[in-house]
C-alpha cells in the first residue's frame, strides 16, 4: 500500500445501511489524530467469507461484524480472545499484515455493556439482574456481566429452552451468582436491581409481558435498542419509577474496545456519545419533516 494511504477498516452486515459504526470510528480517529478510512460493507447472506477475503486483499486491517455474521466471523478466525471463545461469536476481526497468519477475533459487546453501565453509575456487583432474551446479544454479554459478580442473574426468554441452554453453558462462569432461566411470560413477580432488554422487541414498538412488580426504587432498566427517543420498554420502566437507559452508550463503548484493539489507543467516549445522539435526533427530525 502507498505510504500515505489511510488505514482501512469496515463494518460488515446484512442489512448495513443503518450502521452508525463509521460515524463512531471516524470520530474516535479525529480525536486521536489517526488517519483511517472506515466503510460500510453489505455482504450477501451466503457470501460472508468471500466478502471478507476481498476486503483483506484491498488492504483491510480490521472489521466490525454485525447481524447476521457474528457466528461466521468467529468461525473464520484462527485465533480468538477468551471473551469471543466464551460467546462463540465475534464482532471484531483483526487481519494480520502477513496473510499466512491467522485472523484474530474478539467480542467487545459484553464489555461495551458493562462499561456503559459503569459510565451511568449502575452497579451490578451484589445486585439482582434480569435479562430478557437469550439470543446472540445475551450470549455475548453473559460472561462479562457474571464477572461483575451479581448476586442473582435470571434469563427470561420467549422460547425458554434457549434460556435454560445458556444457563447450563455459563454455569461454570457464575461463581457465587445464582444463575437461572425462565419463560418470558412467567417471570417471578419480585423486584430486580437491573433489567436488561436484550430482545429486539422495542425496534417494532413491542413490549414483552412484564409484571409491574419487577420495578422498585433503585431499579435500572436498560434497553439494548436505541432510537431518537425513549423506547417502549424504557417508557414502561420509567412510568413505574425505574431509571431507564438505552443501548446507544453500549454501541459507542463496544466500538471503543474495537478501536483500542486496532490502534492501541483508547478514545474518550463521552463526546462521541453526544455526537451520535445528536446525529440520530437530527436524522429522525429530517425523516419526520419528509412525512
Ligand atoms: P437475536 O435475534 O440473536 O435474539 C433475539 C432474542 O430476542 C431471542 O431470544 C428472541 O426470543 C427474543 N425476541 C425476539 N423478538 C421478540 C419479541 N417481539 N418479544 C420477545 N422476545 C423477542 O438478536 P440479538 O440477541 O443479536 O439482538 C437483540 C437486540 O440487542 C437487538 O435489538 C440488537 O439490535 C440489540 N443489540 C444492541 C447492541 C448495542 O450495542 N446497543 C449490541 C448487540 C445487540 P426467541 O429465542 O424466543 O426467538
Amino acid at each position: 500500500m502507498a505510504p500515505n494511504t489511510p488505514l482501512l477498516y469496515a463494518v460488515i452486515g446484512n442489512p448495513i445501511e443503518h450502521s452508525r459504526s463509521p460515524l463512531i470510528h471516524r470520530a474516535f480517529a479525529r480525536q486521536l489524530g489517526i488517519d483511517l478510512s472506515y466503510e460500510k460493507i453489505w455482504a450477501p447472506i451466503d457470501g460472508f467469507e468471500e466478502t471478507v477475503t476481498a476486503f483483506i486483499k484491498r488492504g483491510g486491517r480490521g472489521m466490525n461484524v454485525t447481524v447476521p455474521f457474528k457466528l461466521q466471523a468467529f468461525d473464520l478466525a484462527g485465533r480468538h480472545s477468551d471473551r469471543a471463545q466464551r460467546a462463540l461469536a465475534a464482532n471484531t476481526l483483526v487481519f494480520p499484515a502477513n496473510p499466512a497468519e491467522p485472523i484474530y477475533a474478539d467480542n467487545t459487546d459484553g464489555v461495551g455493556l458493562v462499561n456503559d453501565l459503569a459510565f451511568h453509575g449502575v452497579n451490578i456487583s451484589g445486585g439482582r439482574v434480569l435479562i430478557l432474551g437469550a439470543g446472540g446479544a445475551t450470549r455475548g454479554v453473559l460472561a462479562p456481566l457474571l464477572q461483575e459478580a451479581p448476586r442473582e442473574l435470571v434469563i427470561a426468554n420467549r422460547n425458554p429452552e434457549r434460556a435454560y441452554g445458556l444457563v447450563e453453558e455459563f454455569s461454570d462462569a457464575a461463581g457465587d451468582c445464582l444463575l437461572s432461566g425462565c419463560p418470558l411470560a412467567e417471570i417471578e413477580e419480585r423486584r430486580f436491581d437491573l433489567i436488561i432488554n436484550a430482545t429486539p422487541a422495542s425496534l417494532s414498538a413491542q413490549l414483552p409481558p412484564l409484571p409491574d412488580a419487577l420495578i422498585g426504587s433503585g431499579t435500572a432498566a436498560y434497553d439494548m435498542a436505541y432510537g431518537a427517543g425513549p423506547t417502549v420498554f424504557m417508557e414502561w420502566a420509567e412510568e413505574r419509577g425505574a431509571r431507564a437507559l438505552d443501548g446507544l452508550g453500549m454501541l459507542v463503548e463496544q466500538a471503543a474496545e474495537s478501536f483500542a484493539l486496532w490502534h492501541d489507543q483508547r478514545p474518550d467516549t463521552a463526546p462521541v456519545r453526544d455526537e451520535l445522539r445528536k446525529e440520530i435526533r437530527e436524522a429522525a427530525a429530517e425523516r419526520d419533516g419528509e412525512d
